[in-house]
């Protein structure tokens, strides 16, 4: 299991770097994305980011409703006006929870880890992920974003 980082860290607030499709297909890059998965598992979390591991590339794992899938260089390239609230805990924010506002229906673009370009609709909880995700792609944390903290919420992303 890779060792998580978490707040306050430096590296958590920096920019993750795109990765070329290169760099995805080789087999090193593969048992990364493996080893990540593993650590999202084991820490309970439904979602986890490269930063996360101390690693700053644009790598994310998402709990699709058909498990944990990779995706790279993710965009939201269109996303709903309709927002909803959104009950968040974060593996690199032990023991906080907060409310933040999420879009309810984006619009994605990434690799795949065959380094094959895809584009689908995300809703409910996975749209919710990739919102948290990529927001750790770009140094944001949901602590920056939350309405109010609360008790507990059931998901770590
Ligand atoms: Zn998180």
């Amino acid at each position: 299991m890779l060792k998580i980082l978490t707040e306050p860290t430096a590296s958590l607030r920096e920019r993750s770097r795109e990765l070329s499709v290169e760099e995805v297909t080789t087999p090193e890059f593969q048992t990364y994305l493996d080893q990540l998965i593993q650590t999202m598992i084991v820490s309970d979390g439904v979602g986890i980011a490269s930063p996360q591991v101390g690693k700053n590339i644009r790598a994310i794992v998402v709990n699709m409703p058909k498990g944990p899938e990779c995706f790279m260089n993710p965009e939201i390239i269109k996303k709903s006006n309709d927002e909803t609230e959104s009950e968040e805990g974060c593996l690199s924010v032990p023991k906080k929870f907060g409310v933040v506002m999420r879009h309810k229906k984006i619009r994605v673009r990434a690799l795949n880890r065959h380094g094959r370009r895809v584009e689908f609709d995300a809703k409910q909880f996975p749209a919710i992920i990739f919102q948290h995700e990529i927001d750790h792609l770009d140094g944001i944390l949901f602590i920056d974003k939350a309405l109010r903290m609360v008790e507990r919420a059931k998901n770590n992303i």
